[in-house]
């Protein structure tokens, strides 16, 4: 099969390519046109996925299908913006019409549930990796950027935290654990709901949100830094799932909470006015901590004490000094 079958077969046919809201051309040229309502932006991100470095290879197609394109889309639901569409960038040792299909079934179940489509890509020879562009719209100025947090805001999370990084010891068949354990740890770790809706009830509301990837501790310096303010974490109100505390325990629950990655849940700050009335219409909005004047991120202990561990979660390249 060539390149131009094998993009034809797998990827323009899928229902997920055949146009939608705001694409006003999709595959099939040498640009997708997309179409913006006036006064709104475009939000646009890009996520590479390297086999052997951020997924087991062999794994299930069908749900690295489905992860690559949640991971993408989370970065929209961090900025608050509207999904649009996405291209797709796959290099492939080789042509596998089986790996292929169900790869583009897992992408095709994610886009139709995300509200995306596929507007374009390429398609090359080489060790397996996949790299998906995210394009969003969002008002001018209603954007959910990183500088905004203030002293005084609360920091909160949009869900359970820790359950992707419970989960990797599954996915690499290093630990074994009973189906009502495993079964909702390894659905948060291959098929993460981006959080697109509470993205969008934030806008004008959160000072500040991004979305946790690399864990919450190293994820919140990004915040600290971009709004030169210092985010406080309490240990105790760590929000974590019945199964992860009974695969981990409460100890290690918290660390892969803190530290693990993978989570794709918001973390984003809220002047206290705001919390009620969220909460009230039913947004899963949990509050874990707070904004103060000063630099960086402390996590403390019921007393107050300061127990910030020293190393905060994963990066590619890790600075040495
Ligand atoms: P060009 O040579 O102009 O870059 P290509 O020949 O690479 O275009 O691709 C032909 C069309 O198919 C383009 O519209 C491109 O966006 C699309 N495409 C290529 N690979 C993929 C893919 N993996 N998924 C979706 N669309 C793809
Ligand atoms: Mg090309």
């Amino acid at each position: 099969m060539g390149e131009f079958e094998l993009i034809r077969t797998f990827f323009a046919a899928a229902p997920c390519a055949q146009g939608g809201e705001g694409i006003a051309l999709g595959i099939g040229d040498d640009c997708a046109l997309l179409a913006l309502p006036p006064g709104e932006q475009l939000a646009i991100s890009t996520d590479t996925l390297v086999a052997g470095v951020h997924f087991a290879d062999p794994c299930d197609p069908f749900l690295l299908g489905q992860r690559s394109l949640a991971v993408a889309v989370s970065d929209l639901a961090a900025m608050g913006a509207h999904p649009l569409a996405f291209t797709l960038a796959l290099t492939t040792p080789t042509v596998d019409a089986d790996w292929l299909q169900r790869y583009a079934q897992g992408l095709n179940a994610m886009a139709l549930n995300c509200g995306v489509g596929l507007v374009g890509g390429d398609t090359t020879r080489g060790p397996l990796s996949l790299t998906l562009t995210v394009f969003g719209r969002v008002p001018a100025g209603l954007a959910l950027t990183r500088h905004g947090a203030q002293p005084g805001d609360l920091l909160c999370v949009g869900g359970e935290l820790g359950n992707a990084a419970g989960a990797l010891p599954l996915v690499l068949n290093q630990r074994t654990a009973p189906a009502a354990i495993a079964e909702p740890l390894l659905a948060h770790y291959w098929s993460p709901q981006p959080q697109l809706a509470l993205g969008l009830a934030l806008r004008g509301k959160a000072t500040s949100a991004m979305d946790v990837s690399d864990g919450l501790l190293a994820d919140c310096e990004h915040i600290a830094k971009a709004s030169a303010v210092r985010l406080v974490i309490e240990r105790q109100r760590l929000p974590l799932s019945s199964a992860l505390l009974a695969f981990l325990g409460d100890d290690e629950a918290r660390s892969a909470a803190l530290s693990g990655g993978d989570d794709y849940v918001l973390a984003f700050t809220l002047p206290p006015a705001e919390l009620v009335p969220l909460q009230a219409d039913g947004w899963p909005v949990q509050v874990v901590g707070r904004v103060e004047q000063g630099q960086g991120v402390v996590l403390v202990d019921p007393a107050g004490q300061d127990i910030t561990p020293v190393i905060r979660g994963y990066q590619h390249f890790r600075e040495t000094h």
